[in-house]
């Protein structure tokens, strides 16, 4: 059935913030709008209009958030039912069907939110446990459809519904974490990654319990590893244990993070997989390599991962001088020939601007660097063209010559 553009209520578009959500932007600002009806509630469907009425696209509307329209088409022939999004889970899953290789369905990003066009919803698959994770207050009475959806796809032991506290406060999402279907494994729940054995930590552990970005850039890195390692920000140990798989020229390896719980996660994946020669080191990353400096110490290969240090624009040049800091550090620490692997989650900084600052740190203390690969996140991270901040995460693996 076809519906007229005048079936919703109209959200206008400020005249001169028209030509991103044309592109497919899928986030409108506050900002952007005029002061719509006070009669909308949050979650309800909106247009979005031009000053003269013409359709632009279809969203669910937030009263209070700073997004206050996340849009999800641009045909004004879509209804956004139940329906619609159970066709975008669909779509999205069956990407992964086709394109993962069949080792790494078993763990994998299902949906990556405005990267698969469902702007506040991802869903993790780790084994036969589901974790969504709710960024968006305005789609919550579509996740019964999609936890349905997603039983008879994949017939989970659980599905497991996560909010992180800042979203909550910023979407005014009352729900806390929560278990939406089964029951939880008693014993954790373990995948298998780049051949390693790994448990997943799926009510405390960060995010939805593991960085699955990162899985084919800690192979891609383990390639070039060699020599003394420095593997910093290192969670519950991706890096250093994939080079101690699969890095044939690694010797020391030590491996560094601020978290106790990460790190007790780290040595247990040690174990669990019979490796060993791991050292473990918990300190705050920016001291901690200062004082690796003034050691004159020395490194074949340095990890630099650390959490996302630009959250909105405001923080953009603090957080681009935090991630000089730390390259400029590793780049002292490097011996010639050595490998950096220096990575950035944070969307707002862009693939100029994390090069620019590269360059910055570079010219005082690495002159010359090369760059052998300009990575992202792994494929099961689509990347959505009109919206940069899906490519958040950067990971460019250098040489210094
Ligand atoms: N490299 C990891 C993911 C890193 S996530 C992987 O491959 O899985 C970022 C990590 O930085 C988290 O484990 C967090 O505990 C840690 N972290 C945050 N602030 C830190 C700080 N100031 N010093 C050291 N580690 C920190």
């Amino acid at each position: 059935m076809i519906f007229s553009v005048t079936t919703f209520p109209q959200v206008i578009l400020h005249p001169k913030k028209q030509d991103t959500f044309w592109d497919g932007h899928p986030w409108v600002l506050r900002n952007s709008i005029v002061a719509p009806p006070s009669s909308i509630r949050c979650g309800d469907i909106v247009d979005l209009v031009l000053p003269d009425g013409t359709f632009v696209a279809r969203g669910l509307y937030h009263p209070t958030s700073r997004i206050a329209v996340r849009l999800y088409t641009w045909d004004s022939r879509h209804i956004l039912d139940d329906s619609f999004f159970a066709a975008r889970l669909n779509s999205a899953v069956e990407f992964r069907r086709q394109s993962l290789q069949s080792n790494h369905q078993q763990a994998c990003r299902l949906v990556f939110s405005e990267g698969d066009l469902l702007s506040g919803l991802i869903v993790d698959k780790y084994g036969d446990v589901l974790v969504l994770q709710q960024t968006a207050s305005a789609i919550s009475r579509f996740i019964p459809v999609w936890v349905e959806q997603l039983k008879q796809l994949f017939d989970p032991s659980a599905i497991l519904l996560r909010i992180d506290d800042k979203t909550a406060a910023a979407e005014e999402i009352l729900s806390q974490d929560s278990v939406l279907w089964g029951t939880l494994p008693e014993i954790p729940i373990r995948i298998t990654e780049n051949g390693l054995t790994v448990e997943i930590d799926l009510t405390t552990g960060q995010k939805t319990g593991y960085y699955l970005d990162q899985r084919d850039n800690r192979m891609a890195a383990a390639q070039l590893a060699h020599g003394r390692i420095l593997d910093l920000f290192c969670y519950t140990g991706g890096f250093g244990l994939t080079f101690r798989r699969h890095s044939p020229r690694a010797s020391l390896i030590r491996s560094v993070d601020s978290s106790e719980r990460a790190l007790k996660q780290a040595k247990h994946h040690l174990q669990i997989n019979q490796l060993d020669s791991i050292e473990y080191v918990q300190a705050d990353g920016f001291d901690y390599l200062k004082q690796l400096v003034d050691q004159k110490e020395r490194f074949d290969t340095i990890v630099l991962d650390p959490p996302r240090l630009v959250s909105s624009r405001s923080q953009l040049e603090s957080g681009l001088r935090a991630y000089y800091r730390l390259n400029s550090y590793a780049l002292q620490l490097l011996q010639s020939g050595g490998i950096l692997i220096t990575c950035s989650c944070s969307g707002r900084v862009s693939r100029e601007d994390f090069r620019h600052m590269l360059l910055s740190a570079s010219r005082n203390h690495g002159r010359g660097l090369q760059i052998l690969e300009q990575r992202g996140a792994a494929a099961d991270h689509p990347t959505l063209l009109a919206c940069p901040e899906t490519d958040y995460l950067k990971c460019f693996i250098c040489r210094l010559p």
